[in-house]
Order: C-alpha cells, then sequence, then structure tokens
C-alpha cells in the first residue's frame, strides 16, 4: 500500500467519533514501516491493549477501522486461524470486534472476525516474519493470489462494518 499520513489515517475512520478519531493512538513510526509490503496498517494501542486498529486502501479509499479485542488472558487456548490470511501464528488469533458504522453502531451492533493478535497478516504472507512452526498450511496459489485473497476477505469484513 501507498504510504500514510496520520492525519489521512486518522480522517479514514469509518466506526468512532471524529473526536475519537482524533484521540486514538497513530503509531509515531509511520515513516519506517514497510510500505510496500502491506496490504493494511494494522496496530494495537500502546496504551490500551483491548484496543486495535487497521488501516486499509480499497479501490481509492482509505479505510480505517477501530477494533475491540479481548487481553490476552480470555484469549482462546486452542489454536485459530486468522480468517483474513488463514495463518495460525503461535503469537495468536484473536477474536476482533468492530462496532459497526452510523446509526447501527451507536445502537450497539457490531461484528467480529478472527485476526492475527498482532494485525501481521500481510508480513506472514510474504514470509518477512515467522508465525512458528506449522502455522501456514502448504498453498498451491502463488503469493499474488494469497494477496489478493487476504484483501477480498478484508474488503468483505469492512462491507459488514459500513453495511
Ligand atoms: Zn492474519
Amino acid at each position: 500500500m501507498e504510504p500514510l499520513t496520520e492525519q489521512q489515517i486518522r480522517a479514514a475512520f469509518v466506526n468512532c467519533s471524529k473526536g475519537e478519531a482524533q484521540r486514538l493512538s497513530v503509531p509515531r513510526d509511520l515513516a519506517e514501516r514497510p510500505w510496500a509490503e502491506l496490504d493494511y496498517l494494522g496496530w494495537r494501542d500502546p496504551r490500551a491493549p483491548e484496543r486495535a486498529y487497521l488501516v486499509i486502501e480499497l479501490d481509492g479509499r482509505v479505510r480505517a477501522l477501530a477494533l475491540r479485542c479481548p487481553t490476552a488472558a480470555t484469549r482462546q487456548a486452542r489454536p485459530t486461524m486468522c480468517a483474513m490470511c488463514l495463518t495460525t501464528p503461535a503469537a495468536g488469533v484473536s477474536l476482533m470486534v468492530a462496532a459497526r458504522a452510523g446509526k447501527a453502531g451507536k445502537q450497539g451492533n457490531s461484528v467480529g472476525t478472527y485476526l492475527c493478535s498482532d494485525l501481521s497478516c500481510s508480513l506472514y504472507l510474504r514470509g518477512r516474519k515467522d508465525p512458528g512452526p506449522g502455522a501456514r498450511l502448504p498453498e498451491t496459489i502463488p503469493l499474488a493470489e494469497q494477496i489478493q485473497r487476504t484483501v477480498t476477505n478484508l474488503a468483505g469484513f469492512i462491507g459488514r462494518v459500513t453495511a
């Protein structure tokens, strides 16, 4: 993906208020992120580990999601597969929940998905980060198609948030 600025990221949130989008913690090392190898930028709030954020560009539009995830203590012991990149990383997979955009979200509606706890799907797919033994099933399709599949999965999730 193309590098994004803090301002672009804050302006892209679809499921939280403008005030929250201004206050939430955006990584300070944006310039050092490996943008060319990222399908989305994801991070956890260092001050509030149960909060995670995800930013992706789809059809030329930058979309950002605010997510909630259980703390380590409530994480499932059984290995779970990330619904986006189909990895079962040693670092774990978390159920991440997004309030739905607009009125539905204000009424308390949310949607969830299983996602790599460290939001490193892009790096696992590209072999840039070791997910641990047996974490990736042997794939018969090329990397480009695995990436496309992951982006399609992410687009589907964002579609459920904004529907
Ligand atoms: Zn993943």
